[in-house]
């Protein structure tokens, strides 16, 4: 080789290693791994629902589980809502639901729950969250989880109060006429008093907001369930 040669396999050797240099992962590219939200930078939560400021106690935070602060605003405003509600009717609102957890999952519905933006697991005391459950219906089914929660920590009492109250098809799980908004809770029991649940505290989160969906019946009683719920909740609380 000259000396021309040698001088441009240098260079070309030098450019190499440069390419290569550029592949390998920067700062940059570390920081966008960490969760948007840390655990040393969580916003206020409201001392009524976090004891101490702890978010760590209803939600869960990983790289898969990140949360931005509007989500967590979101969270505690309903969480908020339904504590001050269960308490209202002589219920211990807190204590009903601690111990269950968020978890945050990307994507517009739940894996593996098709069509469904929000779902409670009770063996793992879990609600995980879809980026649908904060753009639809304004939370109303993050609400109504919260709703199978509390039905879950009655023994089911909530459920059977409320359906005892309205006269529905127990033997048939059928919804008295009226008293179910969502198709799904035509037929289920517990549906039914997690979507009456969730018109309840909407009330008080999103005032004047009416959710209906494609086949909610127009001869619906909004006002009907939500007093049928009240009742049913004071009468949880008095057994
Ligand atoms: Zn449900």
């Amino acid at each position: 080789m000259n000396k021309l040669t040698t001088g441009f396999v240098s260079f070309l050797a030098l450019g190499l290693l440069w390419g290569a240099l550029q592949l390998l992962p920067g700062p940059q590219d570390v920081l966008a791994l960490t969760p948007t939200v840390s655990e040393a930078a969580l916003p206020v939560c409201s001392p009524q629902v976090c004891l101490e400021g702890d978010w760590q106690q209803w939600i869960i935070v990983t790289p898969e589980s990140t949360w931005t602060d509007e989500e967590l605003a979101m969270l505690d405003g309903i969480l908020t809502a339904v504590i001050t509600s269960l308490n209202q009717q002589g219920l211990d609102g807190r204590t009903l639901l601690s111990g269950y957890r968020f978890r945050r999952q990307p994507g517009e519905y739940v894996t593996g729950h098709q069509g469904r933006i929000a779902v409670v697991n009770h063996d793992w005391q879990e609600i995980t969250l879809s980026d649908a459950a904060f753009k639809r219906l304004h939370g109303f089914y993050i609400i109504h989880e919260l709703g199978h929660v509390v039905d879950q920590r009655t023994n089911r009492q909530l459920s059977a109060t409320f359906h005892a109250h309205i006269g529905s098809d127990l033997q048939n799980q059928a919804t008295a006429t009226g008293f179910w908004l969502n198709l799904p809770a035509e037929n289920d029991l517990e549906e039914a008093t997690a979507d009456a649940f969730a018109l309840l505290i909407m009330a008080d989160y999103s005032p004047g907001y009416r959710p209906v969906f494609a086949f909610t019946p127009v001869t619906s009683d909004f006002e009907g369930i939500k007093a049928a719920l009240a009742i049913t909740l004071e009468a949880v609380a008095q057994p």
